[in-house]
């Protein structure tokens, strides 16, 4: 039987962490013999073959990796170039995560409007090659996201103030963000037209000092709990 002093509670399946505190069990008393010992609660995964997923998966994946390579070999043969397929194979890409990671996703909502700024960051970057001022990504594409995901998160944690403690490192992330614009334009030495991206920045600034003002400890709990420090 394994035990967490913590939790103060006796553990009675096989597992690595405390399942009420995520305490590895080893260092609290626990050998790794005690954990062996311990019953599964369920058989051992077994191996699964690549591409293991649904239809839905299969079918879009082979598409989306017959289309992007048929792209990349037409427009090399017409133009010995590749600019135009990257847009194609990461839009491709962009609508197969966005229907598998967000829409249907069990995550909340300030992880989805996350995992969806992420995407939508490498579609955006890869429109670079054929915008005719590629520097409109970091001056107004990228603010104008990172923007919006901030805005809509907030949103959601002033309505949900009761139980806002597991979204705070999602709108940390996204305030993250908000300085990728402008440091960008800083690297590049490109200040035309800076001004968006600088509000931007300062916005997820004021987000990160505000939040780690008003809930140091509840950050760092959900640090610990989410890697097991
Ligand atoms: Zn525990």
């Amino acid at each position: 039987m394994l035990r967490c002093p913590y939790c103060n509670v006796d553990i009675s399946t096989r597992t690595e962490v405390c399942p009420l505190c995520h305490t590895r069990l080893t260092d609290v008393g626990n050998s790794g013999d005690d954990i062996k010992r311990t019953a599964r609660a369920y058989p051992p995964r077994g191996d699964l073959p690549p591409l293991s997923g649904n239809l839905f998966d299969k079918i879009y994946l082979y598409s989306w990796l017959c289309l992007s390579v048929s792209f990349v070999i037409a427009e090399l043969a017409l133009t010995r170039s590749v600019r135009f397929s990257w847009i194609t194979i990461t839009v491709l890409l962009y609508f197969y995560i966005l229907f598998r990671l967000v829409i249907r996703s069990g995550e909340y909502f300030p992880q989805k409007v996350t995992a969806h700024a992420l995407i939508l960051t490498i579609v955006i970057y890869s429109l670079r090659s054929v915008l005719p001022e590629p520097v409109i990504i970091f001056e107004y594409l990228l603010p104008v996201l990172y923007l919006v995901s901030t805005i809509a998160i907030a949103v959601f944690l002033i309505i949900n103030f009761k139980r806002p403690n597991r979204y705070l490192l999602n709108i940390i992330t996204v305030a993250f963000m908000c300085s990728i614009p402008f440091l960008a334009l800083v690297i590049i030495h490109e200040y035309r037209s800076f001004i968006l991206s600088l509000i931007t920045m300062v916005i997820g600034l004021a987000v990160i000092i505000g939040t780690i003002a008003f809930k140091a400890k509840t950050i760092i709990g959900e640090l610990k709990r989410k890697f097991h420090f």
